[in-house]
């Protein structure tokens, strides 16, 4: 009998020091296998599923449901045969979450505050000035985590007065705002009541609830429990803050903290716990049990407005002091409280001209933007939102609520602007105006000034030229705005070192500073791009390929005088003359040849001699090419498009020459740039850089040779030949070498495709691809290597020789009529003189935002030239993209929406993310599959080869992505593109009817699975 395998509480995130056992999702005895799902716990931030790597029995002891379990604890146990699978449930390690007293927050609702609802509340003294019958003491509520005490503003209700649960009763003054003090139960209030503009202590009696009116009590509170205001005897003999058992409040969001070790904590406790830095260990529970309550957390942190840390020296000041107002007093104590703080400042200088501009054709705030944009900036730059939390922990926080500070008499308040991350600046607009309108009459509730992330304070509208802002615990960085200068406005950052350090603030701000200054790229455009002045062309479109193309065509469809320069005498680029068109016309020929081998199986005989005649082909093929171009130009000067034959370069940002001097006749080749010495030049509002990336051969020896004699093709050259190759090396396992291997093997050839990674088609599904390159080793002349290093090249035109090392470092040599080399495609920009007109570049490819803009505003860039998924239609999506914003309409590229096929056979395709994108972006994402070979029709034509597989996002149920390897992918995709694009839920999908036989019936089948599958899980955490 071997010793069992322990499962133990695994660590879900790095906060998680200990889980609360969901379910079992395995019963007692269950087989385990691999991957299974055994249990679901719930961390400190979410619920997750506990899978296993082994095999076996689950055995027991096991964790009970509920029960708290330590990380790294046992939770139950794998067994290898039924026989030693123990029964039962072990001790639970900690106090189990059911022991707790629960309802801090529930009851914390139905009090007039959470601090009047607090259990520790009740433990308040009452006072003996309680009238007869009172049924209930309205107390001075701790409206924020610094307020002590509070002043009386005024009375709403008159003693007498029937009360109503949510009545509002009276205003009193904290230490921020004034605030109107509610109540959750029904009576006549009554009182003594504490009079107009006296302190009353947080806790202390304000009035009271009576049953009935003859027992209503008028008259004021004496002063003992209501001092007027102002008055520093009263003030001396008030019960401190630190003395009375204060009751705590929360503010939305925080980490509740660890359970203290071997007791309970109520949630609110966790919650307060959490939000204030108190270590729940160290916190004595006066609950049933021991377990700590939220009082216990609010008597064991350190009072607020106790000394200051550090016990800073008394200094005697002359002159007669005037008592703080509490606003001053509230800024005093956080200032003096920041002085712990380790703290710097990096200044950087930014141009808010664009910025500014931006805003107002949003018809949103500067401030506003400001505070948007400095969300933006933090997706890259996370830990600029994170805070330092006692003792030596981070606060990571995904959500960014913006504090700007806005002046108010008497002194400063900081409004928090919440969820600048996710929401529109509309809406944080809007919220704007509320909050600075309610700030400036001091009338914000304290979760409106309290709990934000990162902060801004703007004193560039005062002209000051420079000056830096303190930071205070619970963030990391406090940003302040100076007046603009030539350079721009001083940006100063203040940072936590704690949390952020000089190169962490530097580089945030560099990415803030672009995003300020090109803010069309996140707010989307303010108006049409194109500048005003007396252009030759509104725009020219350099590159005459389906990205340029279809650019070209939408901007001359809205009226705009486009000049679409291209060297080739036809539009169409590679995807017509040397790709996505040429390799279809050849693709549909093998798939003749393919099919003919299964028409004996349907009973036709006679056809499986199929023969190539080459010539013939090649003949069809042209003549598509040709009578396409011809169509497109034709049609390009019909929407007004002057198509300008020849290679374009930068004079500068507004200018290009366009060199007639490599024109040549035959399109069906690529042109070379010409020399300089037939040019000439046209001025435009905008530019369009649409100039693909031809293919691309590594420096591999030999190589350069072999594509100056001819015995290494590309891309480019492949269509040359005369006849089909017997015997071929293909370089490059991407979909242009992956087609091209098979295709030639579908006419004859012995090929053997070399890949330098482990796996083929990176862009493709893994699962998919995997199954594809079993597939393509399954056909009689073709074979795949993948992880090889290709050595060197060499030999002749039809008698070449190519040298490779395996994964293992074994050499070897293949001889071949030709080597193809499909390495991939890159931009060539250097012809382009990007630098003439101040076009940044990202590596080899024109840097462009999601609305396809440069660096340069008014110059766009689409297609293959700015990387990414090099495919045909996403460079036409690119171009309408470019053309909306040079439109002045918001619309964006989004790659987690695009599609690709590739077009072997079977044929792998794509739309949307797959499970592992999906999560990389935080996307709980599940996936269902099914193989074609369960499908009908499928099984008739003899094509069960492949898979369909169908990813959902958990949380909303929407399909973010199909993936297939299955004959007639290119088909089957359109209606994979509907439900990632429109955004599709599993139940829109399973319920639309899907017409039988035909295979889109398995998407119906596939989200109605998954949606059981979901359902049923939800179901069995749910118990
Ligand atoms: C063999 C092969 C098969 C392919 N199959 C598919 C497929 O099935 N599906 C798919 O979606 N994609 C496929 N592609 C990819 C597709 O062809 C490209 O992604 C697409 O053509 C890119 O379009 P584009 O507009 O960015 O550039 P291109 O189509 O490359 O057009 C750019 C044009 O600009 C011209 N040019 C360059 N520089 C200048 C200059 N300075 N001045 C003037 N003109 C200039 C070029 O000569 C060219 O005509 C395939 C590619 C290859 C090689």
């Amino acid at each position: 009998m071997s010793d069992p395998y322990v499962i133990k509480m695994p660590q879900l995130s790095d906060t998680m020091t200990e889980g609360v056992i969901v379910s079992w999702e395995k019963n007692i005895g269950d087989r385990v296998s691999r991957g299974d799902i055994v249990a679901t716990v719930e961390t400190d931030k979410a619920i997750m599923d506990v899978e296993v790597f082994r095999e076996g029995y689950l055995s027991g002891p096991v964790a009970p449901v509920d029960s708290t379990v330590p990380v790294g604890e046992a939770i139950a146990y794998i067994v290898a045969s039924s026989e030693e699978v123990q029964e039962g449930e072990a001790e639970a390690p900690a106090a189990p979450a059911a022991a707790e007293t629960g309802g801090g927050e529930a009851q914390a609702q139905e009090g007039e505050s959470a601090a009047a609802a607090e259990p520790a509340a009740a433990q308040a003294p009452a006072g003996s000035r309680e009238p007869e019958g009172a049924l209930h003491t309205i107390k001075m509520p701790q409206l924020s985590d610094t307020m002590t005490e509070g002043v009386v503003v005024s009375w709403e209700k008159q003693p007498g007065d029937e009360i109503k649960r949510g009545t509002v009763v009276a205003q009193v003054e904290t230490d921020k705002a004034i605030m109107d003090v509610e109540v959750f139960k029904e009576g006549y209030l009554s009182g003594p009541i504490a009079s107009v503009d006296s302190t009353v202590p947080v806790g202390e009696p304000l009035a009271y609830l009576v049953a009935e009116s003859g027992q209503v009590v008028t008259g004021e509170a004496a002063p003992a429990t209501a001092k007027p205001a102002g008055t520093t005897e009263a003030a001396a003999s008030a019960p401190s803050a630190s003395a009375a058992p204060s009751a705590p409040t929360s503010v939305p969001g925080g980490t509740p903290a660890p359970r203290p070790q071997g007791r309970g904590a109520t949630p609110f406790a966790r919650k307060i716990a959490g939000q204030q830095g108190v270590d729940l260990n160290t916190v004595p529970g006066s609950g049933p049990g021991g377990v700590v309550v939220a009082a216990d957390v609010a008597n064991a942190r350190p009072a607020a407005g106790a000394a200051a840390p550090g016990g800073f020296p008394e200094v005697d000041v002359p002159g007669e002091g005037r008592k703080m107002n509490k606003l001053e007093a509230a800024i005093s104590r956080s200032m003096t409280e920041s002085l712990s703080i380790p703290s710097f400042h990096v200044t950087s200088h930014i141009k808010l001209g664009g910025l500014i501009k931006a805003a107002k054709a949003k018809g949103v705030s500067v401030t506003v933007a400001i505070a948007k944009a400095c969300a933006e900036a933090m997706q890259q730059h996370p830990k600029m939102n994170w805070c330092y939390k006692p003792q030596d922990q981070l606060v990571e926080r995904s959500n960014v609520d913006v504090g700007m500070a806005v002046a108010v008499e008497g002194g400063l308040v900081v409004p928090v602007l919440r969820g600048c991350e996710s929401r529109s600046l509309e809406e944080l607009n809007e919220d704007w105006q509320d909050l600075v309108e309610r700030a400036r009459k001091r009338r914000l509730k304290p979760e409106e000034y309290s709990g934000s992330t990162f902060q801004v304070s703007n004193m560039g509208m005062f002209g000051v030229s420079h000056f830096d802002a303190i930071a205070t615990p619970g963030i990391a960085a406090i940003l302040a705005i100076s007046a603009d200068t030539e350079q721009g406005s001083p940006f100063t950052i203040t940072g936590d070192h704690r949390v952020v350090n000089g190169a962490d603030v530097a580089l945030y701000l560099k990415d803030l500073k672009e995003l300020i200054e090109a803010p069309d790229a996140w707010m989307g455009p303010s108006g049409p791009a194109i500048p005003e002045g007396d252009w030759d062309y509104d725009v020219v479109v350099i590159g005459g390929g389906p990205g340029g193309e279809d650019c070209a065509r939408d901007l001359a469809g809205h009226g705009h005088k486009v000049a679409l320069i291209n060297d080739s005498p036809f539009p169409g680029g590679e995807c017509l003359w040397r790709g996505c068109i040429p390799s279809k016309a050849w693709r549909a020929a093998a798939d003749r040849i393919r099919d003919r081998g299964h028409d004996a199986d349907l009973g036709i005989q006679g056809t499986n001699q199929a023969k190539l005649e080459w010539k013939t082909l090649e003949a069809h093929r042209r003549n598509v090419l040709e009578t396409r171009g011809q169509m497109a130009l034709k049609t390009d000067k019909g929407v007004k498009i002057n198509y300008i034959q020849g290679y374009g370069r930068f004079v500068d940002d507004h200018h290009v020459m366009i060199d007639t001097g490599g024109n040549q006749d035959d399109p069906h080749s690529r042109a070379t740039a010409g020399d300089g010495k037939q040019t000439k030049t046209v001025s435009f509002g905008c530019a369009v850089i649409a100039t693909g990336a031809p293919p691309f051969v590594p420096p591999i020896d030999g190589a350069r040779e072999g594509l100056e004699s001819g015995s290494v093709l590309t891309s480019d050259t492949v269509w040359m030949l005369d006849t089909p190759p017997k015997k071929l090396v293909v370089v490059g396992g991407g979909a242009i070498g992956v087609e091209m291997a098979q295709i030639f093997q579908d006419f004859g050839a012995e090929v053997t495709l070399l890949e330098a990674q482990d796996r083929i088609l990176a862009e493709v599904e893994p699962e998919i691809a995997k199954h594809l390159t079993q597939v393509l080793n399954d056909d009689p002349r073709l074979s795949v290597h993948t992880a090889v290093k290709l050595e060197k090249i060499s030999g002749k035109p039809g008698a070449v020789t190519a040298k490779y090392t395996d994964s293992e470092g074994k050499s070897h040599q293949l001889k071949a009529d030709y080597v193809i080399m499909a390495t991939g495609k890159r931009p060539e920009i250097d012809g382009l003189n990007l630098d003439k007109a101040g076009i940044a570049t990202d590596g080899p490819a024109v840097k462009v935002d999601a609305r396809c803009r440069t660096s340069v505003g008014h110059i766009f860039a689409i297609g293959d030239v700015i990387g990414g998924l090099m495919l045909a239609h996403t460079a036409a999506q690119q171009g309408r993209v470019a053309a909306m914003s040079i439109l002045g309409e918001d619309m964006k590229y989004d790659q987690d929406k695009d599609c690709g096929v590739i077009f072997t056979r079977p044929e792998a395709g794509f739309v949307g993310l797959s499970v592992a994108q999906a999560k990389e972006k935080g996307i709980d994402a599940v996936e269902a599959k099914v193989p074609m070979n369960i499908d009908a029709k499928a099984m008739i034509n003899r094509e069960e080869h492949g898979l369909i597989k169908l990813v959902a996002d958990k949380a909303t149920g929407r399909i973010i992505g199909v993936h297939f390897l299955a004959d007639h992918t290119d088909t089957l995709i359109g209606e994979a593109v509907m439900m990632v694009s429109a955004g599709l839920t599993l139940e829109q999908v399973g319920n639309a009817i899907h017409p039988h036989p035909t295979q889109t019936e398995l998407f119906g089948e596939l989200a109605r699975r998954l949606l059981s599958r979901l359902r049923r899980s939800a179901k069995v955490k749910a118990k």
